[in-house]
């Protein structure tokens, strides 16, 4: 149903979706529930790891025993997320589509490119104090709002998907979201119809997981800057949010050893505007916070 008709959209927790209708931002022909189709399970895998089906909702998820013993960075970056009611219905696929925050983005008489391509970027030149540094372009300097694929790319999770023929694809969550280029519009590789089936993770990294989220309030508000971090006997694994369009993650920073230095190898490239500069030393600091803690 979906494949035959481009204006249709899956629906679950809806948390997004609805509020985007409700505004006319998205205006679906036809609503497709996919509440019931049993993907709903967290399942150990072969390889001693987890698939998470697509319909476990945040709440299920963050208070898995599994999760909170061998993923715990994901936990974190959960709670971490909306309020317990939007938690509780929210699911997991969700939350990986789920659109950015930018406020021009939810205001249809501003341009927004991303709304509707070729008519502008209200944000370039605007408002932009909560906006990305890194991975923009001139078409588009919307961060992604999720906490949870942070962490899920900190993981190298793999998200599995199904069409409508029945082909089934596993996509490394590094290739999932794209980048704005001049298509802001076009947020992940997932073709028309394609399903989100559910999340696998590797077998868990044993050592000390950290999420620190910074932002305007205690709880329900969306990163300035967060940081995700695991520090095992063989590596260490940084990944952010609120700084780029898609959760952001340098292999070359996990390199280096000074803090200057892997935050420079994160956001390199990048560009800020007078309103959103702060997030730079505000990314430093906070990740220098977290690898004392860790060291403590
Ligand atoms: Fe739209 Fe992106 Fe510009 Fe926000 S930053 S107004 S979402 S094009």
């Amino acid at each position: 149903m979906a494949a035959a008709n481009p204006s249709a959209r899956f629906i679950a927790g809806g948390t997004n979706l609805l509020d985007l209708m409700k505004l006319q931002i998205e205006t679906p022909q036809h609503l497709v529930d996919v509440n019931h189709l049993g993907l709903d399970r967290i399942e150990d895998t072969p390889e001693g790891g987890l698939r998470i089906g697509a319909m476990v909702s945040n709440t299920d998820l963050a208070s898995d025993p599994r999760i909170r013993l061998g993923y715990a960075v994901l936990a974190r970056a959960l709670l971490s997320g909306a309020s317990g009611q939007l938690r509780n219905k929210a699911t997991t696929a969700g939350n990986l589509l789920q659109r950015t925050r930018c406020p021009y983005f939810y205001d249809i008489t501003k341009p927004c490119n991303k709304r509707w391509i070729g008519s502008g970027c209200s944000a370039i030149g605007g408002f932009s104090r909560e906006h990305a540094i890194v991975g923009t372009s001139d078409s588009c300097i919307a961060t992604h709002p999720s906490d949870m694929a942070v962490a899920l790319r900190l993981l190298d999770a793999v998200i599995e998907t199904a069409d409508a023929r029945g082909e089934r694809r596993a996509i490394p969550i590094a290739e999932f979201h794209l980048l704005p280029g001049n298509h802001p519009e076009v947020e992940t590789v997932l073709a028309p119809g394609e399903l989100i089936t559910g999340i696998v993770l590797p077998p868990p990294i044993s050592g000390w997981h950290g999420y620190h989220k910074v932002r305007d309030r205690a709880s329900y508000a969306f990163a300035l800057v967060s940081v995700a971090v695991i520090i095992s006997p063989d590596e260490r694994r940084f990944a952010f949010g609120g700084i780029a369009p898609k959760p952001w993650r340098v292999p070359a920073a996990e390199h280096q050893d000074a803090v200057t230095a892997v935050a420079d190898e994160v956001t390199r490239g990048s560009r800020t505007t007078s309103q959103n500069a702060f997030k730079m030393p505000l990314l430093r600091r906070t990740l220098e916070a977290m690898l004392a803690e860790a060291g403590a």
